[in-house]
């Protein structure tokens, strides 16, 4: 097993989180390679929400002040009834408490601005590239395979960032697949001057984001440009599961989705209705929400191949949370695999590294269970509401455990406990007597 930090340090995909893996890592001064199935020239659509935990650790990159004026900046999501009427708030991002607000941007924009970061740091991203699977694992570390059959890679350490549809994953766990949950979402990009707001308002007056709770479940709009003047609009609905084709011909014969998307249409309020009366049909998306169950190990027997993201724990929308725990996972490995230059063993700092951050992501998945029942239909919601199980805003503030964790602080406090421990431990079996 390695016992020392890697120096030869292998990312597959760059998407997210294997880029944020390889600026953090960059950041303590050791390098990488990074591998992307997709050529550069490959676009992705939509936008992504994210809060004061994901901002944080884009600050400590450098990226954040940037970055926050290529989105919309924003802090709660209001939660209406059928009547327009706000019912609650749920914080997305809140200077006051959480130190910064929420930011939602443009995936692609995200992507292009971490590979540009990469590209300053002397970073290689190796693109058009499919990670196949490992060839073989040692003590001297990884070697590895692309689909092409004739490009391998080594390293001391591979990192498998390759989404919920992991490839890396196979190799430490092969029989675990994403499942999914039974239900799809269904979006649209709407232009906010076509929306017909209540009561004259406008975006500036009709807070947004919002979900509105109606008969159907819940409608979600959430402004998504510089200057609000493109909003994402969609629902969620239960759908049988489909195979990859079968998704791609939901997505593709646009018609039937929209009669999809309409669904319900005189049980939506007004505001939905000037939508769903205006769709331009080559927006819209869908979403069908897959979880990857909890695994046993993000990592191989022998410690050489570590899975991060979406890749170890995708985790339905809902708190808009995906993006920012990815971040958490390879910001806070990328500050404890250093620290073996103190004589930690990797075995502990990756037991430890994956329970401190499965702890995490199950707090999360219960936060995102209960704002989830609270977006299902009227009767099933109700019944959910009677038992406690959907989101009720309390205190102010009460985010902070997720948005205010010194998740970097905690890391390295239990890195230095722990080399204490270690050193301490190797002195007093030390078969020779002091004199
Ligand atoms: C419609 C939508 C909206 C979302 N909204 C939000 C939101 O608002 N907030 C939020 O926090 N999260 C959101 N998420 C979730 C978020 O997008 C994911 O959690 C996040 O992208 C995970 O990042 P990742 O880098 O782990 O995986 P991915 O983003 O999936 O990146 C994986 C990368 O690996 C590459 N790759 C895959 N296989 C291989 C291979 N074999 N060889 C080489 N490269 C490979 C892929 O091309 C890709 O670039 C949303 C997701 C979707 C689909």
């Amino acid at each position: 097993m390695l016992s020392e930090p890697p120096k030869r340090v292998a990312i597959i995909g760059a998407g997210l989180s294997g880029l944020v893996f390889a600026l953090a890592l960059k950041r303590h001064g050791i390098s990488s390679t990074v591998y992307e199935l997709r050529t550069p020239d490959v676009t992705s659509a939509g936008a992504l929400m994210l809060s004061p935990n994901a901002l944080r650790i884009l600050d400590k990159l450098g990226l954040y002040e940037r970055l926050k004026t290529l989105g919309y900046n924003f802090e709660d999501m209001s939660f209406r009834n059928h009547d327009q009427e706000i019912t609650d708030t749920y914080y997305l991002g809140q200077e006051k408490h959480y130190g910064y607000k929420a930011l939602r941007i443009y995936r692609q924009v995200l992507v292009t601005e971490l590979r540009a970061a990469a590209k300053n740091q002397g970073i290689p991203i190796y693109y058009g590239l499919k990670f196949s699977h490992v060839v073989s694992e040692d003590e001297k570390g990884v070697v590895f395979a692309f689909s092409d059959g004739t490009t391998f890679g080594s390293a001391d350490i591979l990192i498998g960032a390759d989404g919920m549809h992991s490839k890396v994953r196979k190799h430490i766990a092969p029989d675990v697949a994403p499942k999914y949950s039974g239900v799809c979402a269904i979006s649209c990009a709407a232009e906010t001057s076509k929306i017909k707001f209540p009561d004259g308002m406008d975006l500036s007056t009709y807070v947004m984001p919002t979900a509105i709770y109606s008969k159907p479940g819940a409608w979600i709009m959430a402004p998504q440009d510089v200057d609000g003047s493109e909003c994402l609009a969609g629902t969620q609905r239960a759908y049988p599961e489909q195979d990859r084709a079968g998704w791609d011909r939901l997505l593709a014969d646009r018609d039937s989705l929209l009669e999809l998307f309409r669904t319900g249409y005189e049980d939506w309020p007004e505001i939905t209705q000037s939508v769903l009366d205006n769709v331009r049909k080559e927006t819209m998306q869908i979403w069908p929400y897959y979880v990857v169950p909890t695994l046993s190990g993000w990592y191989s027997r022998e410690k050489h191949v570590i899975i991060l993201g979406d890749a170890a724990h995708a985790i339905p929308p809902t708190a808009g949370q995906g993006a920012s725990q990815g971040f958490e996972d390879s910001f806070t490995l990328a500050a404890l695999l250093p620290r073996m230059a103190d004589g930690l063993p990797l075995d502990r700092v990756l037991e430890y590294w994956q329970n401190y951050r499965q702890k995490r992501i199950d707090k999360v998945m219960e936060l995102t269970l209960q704002l989830n029942n609270s977006r299902l239909p009227q009767a099933e919601r109700e019944k959910l509401i009677a038992e406690g199980q959907t989101w009720q805003s309390g205190s102010h503030g009460e985010l902070a455990w997720l948005y205010n964790a010194q998740i970097e602080d905690d890391v390295l406090a239990w890195a230095e406990a722990e080399t204490k421990k270690t050193k301490k431990t190797k002195k007093n079996t030390c078969p020779f007597k002091r004199i």
